[in-house]
């Protein structure tokens, strides 16, 4: 656990594990501790610690009457995933308001990090984040994205499994290929949608690596695409 600035450079970190499949061969892993939960409003900007969950910074800004965060409400994560990932929903990105992040040796700028979709270049722990302010907490925008989730599984998953290829769709291809609803021991791609890696309750690392090859390899010999995963495998005999 983190409670400091200084941490092990040899170890991984976690946020809140929405994004990771952690195989048995894992590198040492370390967390922020809640010291980086919190938020604060000075000014026009919002600085909010990495540890801090999707919901409570929705929550903060409801109360606050802040706009543009309305799309955290039910996005699983903390800040520092969500930054790393750079995740959101359709065009609403964690990016977007973004002014920069603090590591153990600096403050970056927004404009000095490569971003874009579900990417990022931050190869180091951020501590925290500031964001420019604008008024205007939006109730009506955390109902249309509830609705932009409900083709989305309620079976354990780690979101989505493979990023969408520029014009297409990963769970287009997967269930083009025939693996909708297609099982290994308890890991399926979900048939409500198919680029949802949903486990059914007892499925293992292994069958979750034999799934994810095979769409990957169906999906290059059939429509000649190579997909790319969003899902991070943590286990050495996987690492880039
Ligand atoms: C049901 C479900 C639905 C989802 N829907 C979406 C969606 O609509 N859009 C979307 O974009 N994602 C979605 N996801 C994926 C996930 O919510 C996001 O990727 C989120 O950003 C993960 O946050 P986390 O804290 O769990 O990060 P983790 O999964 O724990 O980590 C993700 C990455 O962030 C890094 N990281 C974590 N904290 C820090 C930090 N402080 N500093 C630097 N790096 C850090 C980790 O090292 C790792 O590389 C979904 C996941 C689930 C389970």
């Amino acid at each position: 656990m983190i409670d400091s600035h200084t941490y092990p450079e040899d170890s991984y970190l976690l946020g809140s594990l929405n994004n990771i499949i952690v195989g048995p061969e894992h590198p040492p892993l370390m967390r922020l501790s809640k010291v980086f939960d919190f938020i604060r409003l000075e000014d026009d900007r919002l600085h909010i610690g990495a540890a801090t969950p999707g919901g409570k910074i929705v929550s903060f800004c409801k109360r606050h009457d802040i706009a543009h965060f309305e799309f955290m409400a039910h996005l699983p994560g903390t800040l520092g995933g969500m930054l790393q990932m750079n995740a959101g929903l359709k065009s609403y990105e964690t990016f977007d308001y973004l002014l920069d992040i603090r590591t153990k040796d600096a403050v970056i700028e927004k404009a000095d990090v490569d971003y874009g979709y579900r990417r990022t270049d931050i190869d180091e722990v951020v501590f925290e984040a500031s964001f420019r302010v604008e008024q205007g907490f939006a109730s009506s925008k955390i109902e249309m994205f509830k609705q932009m989730r409900s083709n989305q599984p309620r079976d354990p998953s780690a979101g989505s499994c493979f990023k969408n290829p520029p014009g297409d769709y990963a769970g287009r291809l997967i269930e083009a290929v025939g693996l909708k609803g297609h099982r290994i021991g308890d890991m399926e791609f979900s048939d409500i949608h198919s680029n949802f890696l949903i486990n059914l309750g007892m499925g293992s690392f292994d069958d979750a690596m034999a799934i994810i090859k095979l769409a990957e390899e169906r999906v290059f010999d059939l429509m000649g695409i190579s997909l790319e995963r969003e899902i991070i495998i943590l286990d050495r005999r996987y690492l880039p």
